[in-house]
């Protein structure tokens, strides 16, 4: 079976080139020309001696995922529909800005999560991404965007793994790709602008501490685990202060000194003034000195069957406006790529549903209407 070179890291290429019987700095050269110049034709390497050129595409590949579709948005947000074969297919999206290039990667085909307020939850779960898979997203979007582009140096600056999947629970490949992002051989990002977005797999934030200390992105949404417990069913596992306190574990290792906790804005379920004294409460009294913290309230992008809408504007505002009088500093994020339905939640490849996870997050939806409704006719009273 021939390997394909995109699965691994500086590291793995460097063992695998032993194998061949080639030293280390052949490994180097190698993953140059794959992540920094974009070659996948092993002819075009032009300074590999030529018995490796020669002996290479026996063994070896430079695989990259077929696309099923890109969708160009009119702010110049980019989707594509990568095929990873089976009936599967992930999303990643470009998200141009004046000082950067963020890309967000897929880790899963679908998401055992199962969160009530996202379509990727919704579709259910297929399996785990190779590394391979992961980090043709960024290669493939990376050499593609400079060829579009008509630039020689880099376009993307940031990557976000807050596409499809949950990256903690699909460990093993995250980390080597990972690897691959920071690699001065390889893209050479920065740790601060690499980020894994969790919704709390407590043991893992432990491990990437140790493994690969990138900026870390959780996923809280709700400020007690009641709550929690419906929107993020992970929280059953790993309650509210258990998450907290593994936070607090990973920021002496973090690039950043403080956590992003993203909480998507649903009307009438999370979004009232009681949810945001609660929330200060919990983020600045945690611990013996609170967490420290930066928080990003997510307009939530409706799509059919969430049985939930977006906070209205103005809720959005003074929910915001509270925690940062409170003391806790927090944004609002803008949406992109509304019209290619690109925004934050709303990514949706093709999903072979292998774990009923869509049926079960049905039921979990119907079984928590009555709640939400109460919660809603109690706000407009
Ligand atoms: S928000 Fe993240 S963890 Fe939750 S279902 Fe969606 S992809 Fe999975």
């Amino acid at each position: 079976m021939t390997a394909n070179l995109l699965d691994f890291d500086l590291e793995g290429l460097a063992a695998f080139c032993e194998q061949l019987g080639e030293k280390r700095f052949r490994a180097v050269q190698l993953f140059r020309w794959i992540h920094q110049k974009g070659a996948s034709d092993f002819a075009q390497m032009t300074d590999l001696a030529r018995s490796l050129r020669d002996k290479l595409p026996a063994v070896c590949t430079i695989t990259d995922l077929p696309v099923l579709s890109r969708q160009d948005s009119a702010d110049g947000t980019i989707k594509w529909l990568f095929d990873v074969g089976d009936g599967n297919a992930v999303e990643t999206v470009f998200i141009p800005e004046d000082d950067r290039g963020t890309l967000c990667i897929s880790s899963q085909a679908g998401c055992a999560v199962g969160c009530r307020f996202c379509s990727t939850g919704h579709q259910g779960f297929s399996r785990n991404l190779t590394t391979g898979e992961i980090l043709a997203q960024l290669w493939h979007a990376e050499h593609f965007l400079r060829r579009h582009l008509q630039r020689g140096e880099r376009v993307i600056t940031n990557v976000v793994m807050m596409g499809m999947g949950e990256p903690l629970q699909n460990y093993h490949a995250l980390v080597p790709a990972l690897r691959a992002m920071l690699d001065d051989h390889g893209y050479g990002l920065s740790r601060r602008r690499v980020t894994v977005s969790t919704s709390g797999v407590v043991p893992m934030m432990d491990r990437l501490a140790q493994d690969c200390p990138v900026a870390l992105a959780v996923s809280l949404h709700a400020p007690n685990d009641a709550l929690r417990n419906d929107l993020v069913p992970l929280n059953r596992k790993y309650p509210i202060a258990e998450l907290l306190d593994a936070c607090l574990r990973y920021l002496p290792a973090a690039p950043r000194d403080f956590i992003t906790f993203e909480y998507c804005m649903l009307d009438g379920v999370n979004d009232q003034p009681e949810h945001a004294r609660e929330l200060l409460a919990v983020l600045r009294q945690h611990g013996e000195r609170g967490v420290p913290c930066k928080v990003n309230l997510i307009p939530f992008n409706p799509f059919p069957d969430s049985g939930l809408t977006c906070s209205p504007r103005a809720v959005v505002q003074r929910f915001g406006q509270m925690l940062n009088e409170g003391g806790v500093v927090t944004t609002v994020r803008k949406t992109r790529g509304d019209d290619i339905d690109a925004a934050c939640g709303q990514l949706a490849g093709d999903v072979l549903d292998r774990t009923n996870a869509a049926q079960r997050l049905a039921q979990r939806r119907q079984a928590s209407e009555r709640p939400i409704r109460f919660v809603q006719k109690e706000r407009q009273a």
